[in-house]
């Protein structure tokens, strides 16, 4: 028996909803059935908490390329409609809030007159390809796939092929050295690699996700030519159409799937498919740990060019910086901005000449690209502000424990710290090198938010999830408790120790005295 989302695309696939959208945009939010609630999902709409007529609306931004009159269109509808306020996600999308049904036929049109799109940002379908941010202007980068990225956007975005797949599905690409496009926690992470003859390549892993049941996707024995991409994505597409499982929602991912056949009897089937044959992988390594947070002043590839990358703690921004930011692309950088799977923007095409106009007019509406290592890379999910599955409030709190350890510690190593209000981890908590999960409990009798503790995830060569060292810590106790662990480390690092190694050294027990026994998590009772 098929669950209740595969009955509703059965009986109406989600990109046939606008004409719908119009009609409730006149008929008023008690007009909308539930069904046709969870079919606007396809053009990017998610109703918001509380359920009483405000929704969450998602932009799509391939690779995180926008130029500027697309980012000013976002800042004006974020002031129109949008409550002054717009996020920056970790697929590199925007997202707004306190959007009505009356307005967002006027959204869906300004959107479209730019040349961006909600379409497929949600729902059972294709999402934003993501990528690396710098691509094109990364000195150090392998391939530049900007091109392929709009190639694959441009077969997916409105596919009807492809719009009732068994769940959601997330496709990375890029030829970053550094592999910042996060490729083991994707459906598909396709990667650029250099191949013994000196020519580049890409290997293809497929299966990752992380959610309540997190994997690492598998490297298929292949390596790709630049204009086999699209082809390879497609066909991945279509066995998770075609073979992916449809009973359980939770159990629908393509990675449960890839568990079940393996790497080699994945690929037999995209063989199968394909009209030609993939060249078999070449030895390739990912880096070590992969930590790339593109922020500050960076020299480009193209001579005499920087781009500056400013942390936006919780991706959160106001119209007024979207607007600013925008204006200043405009005048300094050729119109060009990227937005990163760290929550962060970047400024780019940026003359020496202009450096110090552009970080001047960036401070004027409190943008900073000079940052603590702890601010750089933290990033949160939506949590209970705006997200019907949360059980902790978030963007407040990372900004509370980002403050805190600012004040109390001289850190300088790269450190990520993910935070999430629930176990389905949009905020990515099982690759942090901490990571934080929502949780409730009970303290002196009154009903509090936590925060499970994990420690020492990491993506690249030895990924690792992180490991639940402490559950249910009352929230206002876990900046102390990372105080503590934290000054543990610095007190025993030596030479060349990193965070990483300090986690794996020691066992669940010594880190939990390292967190601390006096930060609340002897309690009466747990919810
Ligand atoms: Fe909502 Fe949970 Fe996702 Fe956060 S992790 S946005 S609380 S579903």
């Amino acid at each position: 028996m098929a669950n209740k989302v595969e009955q509703l695309k059965k009986e109406k696939d989600g990109l046939d909803l606008f004409p719908d959208i119009l009609r409730y945009s006149k008929l008023g939010y008690e007009s909308i059935p539930s069904d046709d609630l969870a079919r606007m999902r396809w053009f990017g709409i998610y109703e918001q908490k509380p359920r009483n007529g405000h929704f969450m609306m998602r932009v799509k931004i391939p690779g995180g390329a926008i130029n500027s009159n697309q980012w000013r269109t976002l800042g004006e509808i974020s002031r129109d409609f949008g409550g002054g306020i717009a996020d920056i996600t970790t697929r590199q999308n925007v997202q707004f809030h306190w959007i009505t049904i009356e307005v967002i036929p006027e959204i869906i049109h300004r959107l479209n007159s730019v040349g961006i799109t909600t379409l497929g940002a949600c729902g059972d379908i294709p999402r934003n390809i993501a990528g690396c941010p710098v691509a094109g202007i990364d000195p150090d980068e392998l391939y530049d796939c900007t091109k392929i990225i709009e190639e694959v956007n441009h077969f997916f975005v409105g596919n009807k092929d492809f719009s009732d797949l068994p769940r959601k599905f997330k496709i990375t690409i890029a030829g970053c050295r550094h592999q910042c496009h996060q490729p083991e926690i994707n459906d598909i992470g396709i990667s650029a690699v250099r191949k013994p003859n000196g020519d580049i390549g890409f290997e293809v892993r497929v299966g990752g996700g992380l959610s309540t049941q997190p994997r690492f996707s598998r490297k298929l024995d292949v390596c790709l030519k630049p204009d086999q991409i699209k082809d390879a994505c497609r066909v991945i597409a279509e066995i998770f159409r075609d073979y992916g499982y449809r009973d359980r929602r939770n159990h629908a991912r393509l990675k449960f799937l890839v568990d079940d056949w393996g790497s080699e009897r994945f690929l037999d089937k995209m063989i199968e498919k394909l009209s030609w044959k993939p060249d078999p992988a070449v030895d390739s390594n990912s880096p070590k740990r992969i930590y790339a947070d593109h922020i500050g002043v960076h020299t480009q590839k193209q001579h005499g060019l920087h781009w500056i990358g400013v942390a936006i703690l919780t991706g959160r921004m106001t119209s007024e910086q979207i607007l600013k930011t925008a204006a200043i692309a405009e005048k300094y950088c050729d119109g060009s901005l990227r937005t990163t799977n760290q929550q962060n923007l970047l400024l780019t095409n940026i003359t020496e000449d202009d450096l110090t106009d552009v970080q001047t007019e960036l401070e004027a509406v409190g943008l900073n690209w000079d940052v603590s290592k702890f601010r750089r890379s933290a990033l949160s999910c939506t949590g209970t502000e705006f997200c019907n599955l949360a059980i902790t409030e978030t963007k407040l709190r990372l900004k509370e424990i980002i403050g805190y350890l600012e004040d109390k510690l001289d850190w300088d190593e790269d450190i990520r710290i993910n935070l999430n209000g629930c176990p389905n981890a949009c905020g990515q908590h099982h690759i942090g090198d901490i990571g934080l999960q929502g949780a409730l409990t009970i303290v002196n009798g009154t009903k509090t938010e936590a925060y499970d503790i994990c420690l020492g995830g990491r993506l690249g060569s030895n990924a690792k999830f992180t490991r639940p060292i402490r559950r249910k810590i009352p929230a206002d106790n876990v900046k102390y408790a990372l105080e503590n662990l934290l000054l543990t480390y610095q007190h025993e690092r030596t030479e060349n120790d990193t965070f990483s190694d300090f986690v794996d050294r020691h066992t669940d027990d010594e880190l939990g005295q390292f967190l601390g026994d006096n930060i609340g998590v002897v309690l009466a009772e747990e919810s």
